[in-house]
This record gives structure tokens, sequence and C-alpha cells, in this order.
């Protein structure tokens, strides 16, 4: 694994080429990895995944799922790739499923728990290398104690999380070096301390001195921290990580904070985020076309949206039913409006869900269950927000992030993007389809 970053101001913009069994695989950076359960992309089989442009070139897996198959993965012993039928593909094991919920209270000084669908698994550092070893892993977490996310942490538990954390990553470090099945797997050490500034200091500096191959900033999932508190701690633990090993962030997929975060050293993240999207019956519809167009700027010059056109509250046709999670990047589509609007999901856009089918019947398959729906609605949402990182890219190749950040943050500003049937928002012209 090599990182090659080209200096571009405001990002790090570059790859981390060398990757995968032939090591002709690599990430372009800033990017995002594959979120996967056991391997395989919600909703998708391997050719439907095929049909969606971008597909980072690291798919991750969560430890969770793979700890209850240990035994099968040990006794088949060529390692989850294989075994999930994807050999080809870059695996990053993480610790915990982005989505999945993570209760609090139950990490100790030896072990570390991981909640699956048959409940809590006390991990200790042996157990977790075992497992690895089954698994073999191209990058994996190394197991941490992140729980400082919910609610108020002392900072005698924030110091509590480094030191177990560094004590684990020795432990796991020298098992490491013993495992011949791991000689190929780099270890991303995590770095902790909840919301205090001088424990995430030394936690970033103390795990910087051992040998791992990347590292995971850990812990700023939730809305525990204050964003200002969590972007300045972000700050200050990047600027103390050397520049020639990759950043990984947890729990951050919202394209605002996608962007506060790369504009902080932040190099990838995950893909739960359009996952999210899909199980709540949305679909992606920002715009991260950040050239001027003539229509958006006369729309512009009109003044923002109309606001009753965004306000999702006034209208009681089934709004009510929708998540309160809504964010203003997408549109709910069970909402009854969209039953006879047969525009795209979104205007411009070259999904194959977007090229073959409409607003209703994506409306239609929601509203009586149809599995198809899930299927369609990650498909476009998966690319939708592949293609926004090769967007972000592009834009700090031409030194435009700051065009790029202003239209993301008026969006991000708006309330959910419900246009009426044949309303076109001025976000939904042609999406800016970025060379990676
Ligand atoms: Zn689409």
């Amino acid at each position: 694994m090599r990182l090659e970053l080209r200096g571009a101001g405001g990002g790090r913009l570059g790859a981390l080429a060398g990757l995968g069994p032939g090591g002709g695989a690599a990430l372009a950076l800033p990017g995002c990895l594959l979120y996967t359960r056991t391997g395989s992309a919600p909703h998708l089989t391997r050719d439907t995944l095929r049909a969606v442009r971008g597909v980072p070139a690291v798919a991750q897996l969560t430890l969770p799922a793979l700890a209850e198959l240990h035994e099968v993965l040990e006794e088949y012993k060529e390692g989850a790739a294989k075994f999930i039928g994807m050999p080809d593909t870059v695996l990053y094991c993480s610790l915990q499923d982005p989505v999945a919920p993570c209760p609090s209270g139950y990490n100790t000084n030896k072990t570390v728990s991981l909640w699956g669908n048959s409940g809590r698994m006390e991990m200790t550092p042996s157990k977790f290398m075992d497992i690895q070893r089954a698994i073999k892993p191209d990058w994996f977490q190394c197991i941490s104690d992140g729980d400082t996310v919910s609610g108020e942490v002392s900072r005698k538990r924030a110091k509590k999380s480094v030191d177990r954390s560094l004590s684990f990553l020795d432990v796991c470090l020298q098992l490491l070096e013993k495992s011949p099945e791991l000689q190929g797997s780099v270890m991303i050490g995590a770095i902790e301390g909840g919301d205090i500034l001088e424990e995430r200091l030394r936690s970033a500096r103390e795990t910087a001195k051992r040998p791992v191959g990347g590292f995971l900033l850990d812990g700023f999932q939730g809305r525990a921290i204050a964003k200002e508190t969590k972007l300045k701690l972000i700050a200050s633990v990047t600027a103390e990580l050397p520049e020639d090993k990759p950043r990984i962030i947890h729990g951050i997929g919202k394209p605002d904070e996608v962007l506060e975060c790369i504009e902080r050293g932040v190099d990838i993240f995950e893909s739960f985020f359009p996952f999210q999207v899909t199980e709540r019956g949305c679909a992606l519809s920002f715009s991260y076309d950040y050239h001027p167009n003539p229509e958006a700027a006369v729309l512009k010059q009109n003044g923002v949206q109309d606001p009753e056109k965004n306000n999702a509250e006034k209208d009681q046709d089934g709004i009510s039913r929708a998540d309160p999670e809504i964010t203003p990047f997408e549109i709910f589509l069970k909402d009854k409006r969209y039953q006879d609007d047969f525009g795209p999901l979104l205007e411009g856009c070259t999904c194959y869900c977007c090229q073959r089918h409409t607003r209703a019947y994506v409306h239609h398959l929601l509203v009586t269950n149809e599995l198809l729906a899930g299927v369609l609605l990650m498909m476009h949402n998966f690319q939708h927000y592949f293609s926004f990182f090769s967007a972000i890219r592009d834009a700090l190749r031409h030194n435009k992030l700051d065009q790029l950040k202003k239209l993301i943050f008026t969006q991000a500003l708006q309330g959910p993007t419900n246009a009426k049937p044949g309303q076109k928002s001025q976000w939904h012209g042609s999406p800016h389809h970025a060379t990676p």
C-alpha cells in the first residue's frame, strides 16, 4: 500500500495505490469505502452492483457479522474475500457496523464488546487476532475502546479509552508480527479520547509512534459532541499525524460534514449514508455541480427555493410517515406527491434506475413494499454518492473546493427537497459527472 499525494490546496488529493491481490487496485483520495453487510452491498447482487458506476476499490466489512462466522472461516482457511465470492476486492474490516446500534458501558480493560445478530460478543486482543487470521483482510481496524460516543464522557473516561486502546494496539501489533497469515494485512490504529483535546492529542501521538498502516479517527459518530468541538478535534488530531499514512473516519456521511472533514485532512469515509437514505425510502437529490450554469444563476437571483415547496411539515399527505432523519440532500419518494411524477429520480442522473424508471414507479414500489424499491434506490443512491466524491476530487484538482462547499452548504440549509410533481428544484439540473 502506497499513499500518493498530489499536494492540492485545502485537502489531500491523491490515491492509495498498490492494493489488492496483484497490487493493481487503487483507492482515489479523498474517497469512500463500499458499505457492505458480510461482503454484499445491501439490496444488491454482484450483477446489480456492477451496473453502479464509480464503486470504490475497497469494501468495508464489519467484524460482528464475521466474528459469528469465525469457525467456518477458520475451517475454510482462504480468507473472507474468497469466502464471500469477492476474491479481487480489497477488504477493510472495521470493528462495528456503522448502522447497527452499539450499546454503551460494556468495554473493560481486557475486552471490547461487539454486537451481532446473536447478541453481545466479548473480544480480547488474542481472540480478535484469531478472527483476523481467519478473515485475512487487506486492512483492519485494531480493537479499541471507542465507547465515548453517547452522552457525557468524563475526562477520566476519555483517558481510559486512550489507555485501553493503546494497550490493545500493542498486544495486537505483537500478535500481528507473529502471524504469517496476516503478513499482507495492514493494521489501522484507532485514535480515541472522546471530546478531550489533550487525550485526543496523546492518542494521536502515541498511535503514530507505532507501526500502524493508517489511522482511524474514532468516536466522532452521533451528535453527543457539538459540531464545532468535533471539527476542532479532528483538525488537531490530523495535524499530529504523519502525512504519508491514510486517515479514515467513521460515522461521518452527510455531504456537508464530509467536506468539512476533508478540509481538515481526512482521507477516507464510509458509505453507510446512501444506505440509510435508501432505508427510509429516499433518493439522494443534492447537486454537486458547482460549475456555474445560467439556469441556476437566474434562479439564484430570484432567491433561494420557494420555502413552501420544501416545507414538508405543511403537507399532510404521507409526510407524517417520513423518517425525522431525512436530510435536505434527499427526497422522500414514498410521499404521495410523487405518485404521478413521471420524471427520473434526479434529472440528468445517468444511473441504471434514472435511465429506466420514474419517481412514480419507485413511489409505487415503496408503498406496496416491493423489494425492488430498495434495489433501485440503492443503485441510484450509491452512484450519486460515489460521483459526489469524484466531484470533490475534481474540485480539489481545479482548486474549486470553495465553490463546491458553497453549493453543498446552501443546500444543507434548506428543508427536505420535496419538490412537487413537475416542479424542478434548481439543484436538479444536470449533475456534474466528474472524471474519477
Ligand atoms: Zn439516478
